[in-house]
């Protein structure tokens, strides 16, 4: 029997009839999550989790959270635009098939927000993320718990979704599934038994955050020097400037564009453009040898507006989507969260 569109189907699977159905899912789709890298971690005899394509559940990471985001799987760390051959220009082919990623609460805000930056952003979409996303379908992983002491979802509002196709929660060894997908509720295996499964979502942040409020902020910006505050010297002395919070960061989206010659074949090359941070060197570098924002904590300043004031402004919510990366990954330990709730008190004391 045939279901009816939009009927949403909730369902419990063994492990075997998971994989059936990753299966059946592959026949249309490439399949993405977070997996476990063993020893590819920062240090020596840690694991690295990281986005990869996926063939069985026993491979998906269901309980931690991914090093890197599941950005660079519409916005790649190095992406070649388009080839030049004398006068000829082509462009890369990009594999065609759909995608299906795996993604937490949190990320399938930061996809939002990509979409902000790249799609809505101004007359015309950004083609090369254009054509990616509009491969691509949204499978809620479902956090019920912060994932670690970083998480800070609950204060960004971006704990809770309802924009996925589809949901999983690892449950002591099978898997519970919400399909809402017409496209994809074939898939399921027909041995799938009923289950009354409704993703669950995190309540509450394992540290408060306290997000300023947009306009007190907006205020002390424009009438009281707050760029100038003495809060930001601290971060010019801890900031080594490494980049690894941009590099991390599931909403950061500056790029660089890069034109290479090949040295082989004349009049011949490539333009590639690869992630960029605004934390590092020669990001703000001028023709003429001016940079805006020498100083490291200027640039920990200009990251954080960006990412609770000057998105807030054009499109009505925050940028930051607090899934933690930030400040997991920072090696002087240097808290993104504890820097907003740090404005916040900044604010009330005016
Ligand atoms: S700023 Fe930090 S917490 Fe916010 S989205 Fe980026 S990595 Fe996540
Ligand atoms: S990860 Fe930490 S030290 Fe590195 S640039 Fe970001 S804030 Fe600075």
């Amino acid at each position: 029997m045939h279901d009816t569109p939009s009927e949403t189907r909730r369902v419990r699977l063994s492990c075997e009839e998971a994989d059936i159905l990753l299966d059946n899912l592959a026949a249309h789709y490439r399949l993405f999550a977070p997996v476990r890298l063993p020893g590819r971690g920062r240090f020596s005899d840690q694991d690295a989790i990281r986005y990869a394509e996926v063939h069985t559940v026993h491979e998906i990471e269901h309980a931690r959270r991914s090093h890197f985001s599941p950005k660079e799987i519409l916005f790649p760390v190095s992406q070649t635009l388009f080839y030049l051959m004398d006068d000829a220009l082509q462009e890369p082919q990009d594999d065609p098939r759909d995608m299906l990623v795996f993604l937490r609460a949190c990320d399938i805000h930061g996809i939002a927000r990509l979409d902000d930056i790249f799609l809505n952003n101004g007359p015309e979409p950004e083609p090369y993320y254009a054509r990616r996303r509009a491969r691509i379908k949204l499978a809620l992983l479902e956090c019920r718990h912060s994932l670690d002491e970083h998480c800070f979802c609950v204060a960004m509002g971006t704990n809770r979704t309802d924009a996925y196709a589809m949901a999983v929660r690892c449950d002591e060894g099978q898997l519970l599934v919400e399909v809402r997908d017409d496209d994809l509720r074939p898939a399921l295996p027909a041995s799938a038994a009923p289950a009354d499964f409704t993703p669950e979502f995190p309540t509450a942040d394992p540290q408060p955050v306290v997000v300023p409020d947009a306009d007190r902020l907006q205020s002390a910006i424009r009438d009281h020097g707050f760029f100038a505050h003495p809060m930001w010297a601290d971060y010019a002395k801890r900031c080594i400037a490494c980049g690894r919070c941009n590099t991390h960061c599931m909403t950061c989206s500056c790029f660089t564009a890069y034109d290479i010659a090949y040295t082989e074949q004349p009049n011949a090359g490539e333009r590639r453009r690869v992630w960029a941070s605004c934390h590092i060197d020669r990001f703000t570098d001028m023709a003429g040898g001016h940079a805006f924002r020498d100083e490291n904590g200027s640039r920990m300043r200009f990251k954080t507006m960006h990412k609770i004031h000057d998105f807030y402004q054009r499109f009505g919510r925050h940028m930051c989507v607090g899934c933690g990366r930030c400040d997991a990954s920072c090696p002087e330990y240097i808290s993104f969260a504890t820097c907003i709730s740090a404005i916040s008190r900044v604010l009330e004391e005016r």
